[in-house]
Formats: C-alpha cells, sequence, structure tokens
C-alpha cells in the first residue's frame, strides 16, 4: 500500500528504523492515503477477470422475477474520494436493490432519530439468524434486534417521520438517490412481483406489531419496504453510494453532504456484524469490511476513508449473498491490503 507521500509500508519503516523510532510509531503518525487510481483500476479489473468464469450458487427463486435475471451477469466497481469510479464487466446492468437499501434508510432514521432511537426501537445487534427469520423476532420478545435483517428494515422503515405514505416514500428513495448521486426509480416489474409474493414479511411485520415493535400501519411498512427493495441500481451506482459511506457522508461524485460524518460508524458497525446475515463472521474474518448484500446479486463493502466497492451476480449461496460478488469484493481487498483489521 502507498502511504502518505507515495512511499511505500516498507520504505517508511526502513526509513523508521534508521531514525530509530520504533515501526509501530512510524506507522502510527503516517496517514493512509487511497491507492493510487492505476492500482485500484487493476485490482477491480483482476477481479472480474479471475471470476468471469465461477458459476457457482443460484438466483433467488423466492421472488419470481428475480429468477429470470441472466445468471451471466457479472460487474464489479470501486468508487474513490475524487469522484473516480474503476469498473469491470455490467456495471450499468439495473438490478433490484434489494436488502442493500436497509443500509440508507437506517442512515435516514439515524440522522432523523438519532442514535439512541434506532438502539431502543429496533436495536443494534447481530441475529445471527436468517434475513427473514420469525424466530429472531420472538426469541427477542418481539424486537427486531437489526435493522438489517427484514423485521428490522420494516420497523426502520416505519419510523421514517411522516404524516402520509407518500411523504415517507419520498423521503426514503430522495435520500436513497443523493447516495446514489442521481434520481433513483422502482423498477416496477420487481415491485410487482415482490408484492404478489410477500406474505412472509407481512406476517412478520404484523407480528411485529403485535409486539409494539413496528411505529406505523404494519402493512403500510411492509408495502414501503418492498417498494425500496424494488429500487433499480447499476453496480456503478453501488460503488458510488457505498463511496459516500467511505467518504465520510459526502457524495464523492456530487460532493453533497447525505449523512453526518459522525452517524457513518454507526451504520457501518451494523453492516459488520448483519451485512450477510449469519454468514458476517465467516465474511469479517476472511474480508475484513463492513459490506451489505442483496437477494438481486448486489454486494456492497466500505473501505472508510479509502474506497467504496461493489459488485453484482445473482447466483446465491444458501445464505442469500452473491458467491461470485464475495468473491470479487474478497480479491480488490486482499489485493490493495483494505482489511480494517490489518491496520
Ligand atoms: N426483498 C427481499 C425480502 O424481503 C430482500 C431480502 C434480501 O435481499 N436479503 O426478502
Amino acid at each position: 500500500m502507498t502511504i502518505g507521500t507515495g512511499l511505500s509500508r516498507r520504505h517508511l519503516l526502513r526509513a523508521a528504523s534508521a531514525l530509530a523510532i520504533t515501526p509501530a510509531l512510524a506507522q502510527a503518525r503516517v496517514c493512509v492515503a487511497p491507492p493510487d487510481a492505476g492500482r485500484v483500476t487493476k485490482a477491480v479489473n483482476d477481479a472480474h477477470a479471475r471470476f468471469a468464469g465461477l458459476t457457482e450458487g443460484k438466483n433467488a427463486d423466492y421472488i419470481p422475477y428475480l429468477a429470470g435475471v441472466p445468471s451471466a451477469l457479472f460487474g464489479v466497481a470501486a468508487s474513490e474520494p475524487d469522484g473516480a469510479v474503476a469498473e469491470a464487466g455490467d456495471v450499468g446492468y439495473a438490478l433490484a436493490i434489494e436488502s442493500i437499501a436497509k443500509v440508507f434508510t437506517l442512515a435516514l432514521v439515524l440522522r432523523e432519530s438519532g442514535p439512541e432511537a434506532v438502539q431502543q426501537k429496533l436495536g443494534t445487534n447481530a441475529t445471527g439468524l436468517p434475513f427473514n427469520s420469525v424466530m429472531g423476532v420472538e426469541l427477542n420478545h418481539g424486537k427486531p434486534i437489526s435493522p438489517l435483517v427484514n423485521a428490522g428494515a420494516m420497523a426502520t422503515v416505519s419510523l421514517v417521520q411522516a404524516a402520509s405514505p407518500e411523504e415517507r416514500w419520498n423521503k426514503i428513495i430522495g435520500n436513497m438517490s443523493r447516495f446514489a448521486g442521481r434520481t433513483l426509480t422502482v423498477n416496477e416489474e420487481v415491485y410487482k412481483s415482490e408484492a404478489d409474493t410477500n406474505e412472509h414479511n407481512r406476517g412478520i411485520a404484523m407480528l411485529l406489531k403485535s409486539y409494539g415493535f413496528m411505529y406505523t400501519d404494519p402493512m403500510e411498512a411492509c408495502d414501503i419496504y418492498t417498494r425500496e427493495c424494488s429500487i433499480a441500481v447499476t453496480t456503478h451506482d453501488l460503488a458510488v453510494m457505498a463511496g459516500t459511506l467511505a467518504n465520510g457522508g459526502i457524495n464523492p461524485v456530487t460532493k453533497e453532504a447525505v449523512i453526518d460524518p459522525a452517524l457513518v460508524p454507526p451504520v457501518l458497525s451494523q453492516m459488520a456484524i448483519e451485512g450477510l446475515y449469519e454468514n458476517t463472521g465467516d465474511w469479517m474474518f476472511t474480508v475484513g469490511l463492513p459490506a451489505k448484500s442483496g437477494v438481486g446479486g448486489g454486494l456492497i463493502a466500505v473501505a472508510p476513508g479509502v474506497l467504496g466497492l461493489a459488485a453484482f451476480s445473482p447466483p446465491l449461496d444458501a445464505a442469500g449473498n452473491s458467491v461470485r460478488a464475495q468473491k470479487a469484493v474478497q480479491s480488490v481487498v486482499q489485493a490493495l491490503g483494505l482489511n480494517i483489521y490489518a491496520g
């Protein structure tokens, strides 16, 4: 990794030993600068080339529309702080954002109601359970526990301050559009497919209401949640959205301050403990970046202060995380040394 003035870490450590200061001290005094653009482009291209032939996994089929999305689609992108986006493959294909939406509506509610309300009314712990678990709600006396599972995400939607469903929806899609740096819209076909088959989520919404953890009409919250999952985004958009979180809440392309920098760490904390559901521990163990997946095949990851990463490929593993997107992001993280625990 290139640090500070463009010297490599090895050079700095050598310089430190010549000056008889400890390597640890030398590192502590140096600000880590983003890797140069050429290395980012290479890492993205290499990740795409490396996994282009991987066919493991299976499209989500409990939402009929998603079963028909071509499984061969594969895109990788990285958003840099100066607004550049390195990309490879099908980065312009409009996929369904699905659960990645949960991250941005959490950011909105944090901004409107603050971290304490989020902890009390939603919870900020890991469930260790599948994203649509009813047992997770029952085990916790109705508290959703995490804003990044379906129960918590519907409760999050219900916390958005609004006098009408329209106002609530406009705030949600408006907020997500600011993260992306362009006006996003719903893929109506995805919405219909999902709304026609979302009995399970409706059941969860009613259950939350019965326990007092749903803060508006449960069917309205479920419907708006279904809509936010049906928002169409490209892999390029996802990289910029992740890049906004990496960049202290400032969209690297539009330069708009979308979220207070103080609210970025709480958002990332949730991605780090629940972003890939019951496989989040494995993800953090092997990759080490806060991330969030969606059953549309998208995945975002955030290297704070450095890069926003995104990848997309429809075939999923058993937990509902894109197989190829995970591999591609892991490859970029390793090539650029972005694991947050590596210091
Ligand atoms: N809309 C999907 C659902 O509610 C989102 C799930 C996901 O992406 N993990 O089941």
